[in-house]
């Protein structure tokens, strides 16, 4: 993943909100970046737009080699559906509601050819053995974040973005999507960008980004010291 000079602005009727100004970020495949920042600060608008939800107002966004930022939208959503996994904030906007855990990981798979991680053992790592059958829709917040990981992951996808995943689950299961996570990123490759207010979901990944009113600031990789400025 590649940020060359980011901008993006939002514009609401006679207002212009700059939510990001002149982002430069490389990261490498295989790392796995918690994204940090106030409120406001441009976390969610960085995540749409390595999403390719959003078109950036200038700037150019590089993904595997291809310049997201120019690509035609059926080309878009194509890389999308193949090679991304998004979580957002809030889980229950991942999933088909009156689809099952196990259908909707199907759903996510349809695009994808090539080898992909089983919905059963997606399943159960993220600890939802027994709710394969449930519709999603009925299922508690803290149940559908993690479907949502495991939807996220069910593409074997080359970026992973997510919102804020671990925001309604006790330490036990956050610590299971850490692992699992981190686990697409040692065994495929994954590369994984997490907004996350949850230090021990920050520590447990391999470098930090701060972002702080559009900019991105100190950035540390973990067991370095990093200074912020
Ligand atoms: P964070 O995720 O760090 O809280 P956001 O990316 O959501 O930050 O927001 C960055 C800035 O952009 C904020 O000032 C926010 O109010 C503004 N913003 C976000 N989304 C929109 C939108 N759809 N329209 C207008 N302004 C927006
Ligand atoms: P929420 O934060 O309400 O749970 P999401 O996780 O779906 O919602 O969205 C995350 C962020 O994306 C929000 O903070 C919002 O600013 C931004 N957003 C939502 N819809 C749009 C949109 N259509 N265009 C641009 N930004 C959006």
């Amino acid at each position: 993943v590649r940020c060359d000079g980011i901008v993006q602005i939002y514009k609401a009727q006679d207002v212009e909100v700059v939510a990001l100004r002149d982002v430069d970020l490389v990261i490498d495949e295989g790392e796995t970046v918690a994204l940090l920042g106030p409120s406001g600060a441009g976390k969610s608008t960085l995540l749409w737009l390595l999403a390719g939800l959003l078109r950036p107002s200038a700037g150019r966004l590089w993904l595997d080699g291809a310049d997201v930022s120019r690509l035609n939208q059926r080309r878009l959503d194509r890389l999308r559906a193949a090679h991304i996994g998004m979580v957002l904030q809030n889980p229950a906007r991942n999933l088909i509601g009156y689809l099952s855990a196990a259908q909707n990981v199907a759903f996510a798979q349809r695009a994808v050819k090539r080898d992909r991680p089983r919905a059963r053992d997606l399943l159960h790592q993220v600890g939802l053995s027994d709710a394969g059958d449930r519709p999603a829709g009925r299922m508690s917040g803290g149940e559908q974040q993690r479907l949502a990981v495991a939807v996220a992951l069910a593409n074997a996808p080359k970026l992973l973005l997510a919102d804020e995943p671990t925001s309604q689950l006790d330490e036990e299961s956050g610590t299971r999507v850490v692992e699992l996570i981190k686990r697409a990123a040692a065994d495929s490759g994954t590369t994984a960008v997490v907004v996350t207010h949850d230090t021990a979901v920050s520590e447990a990944l391999s470098r930090t980004v701060t972002i702080r009113d559009g900019r991105v600031g100190a950035e540390g990789r973990s067991g370095e010291d990093f200074v912020v400025v």
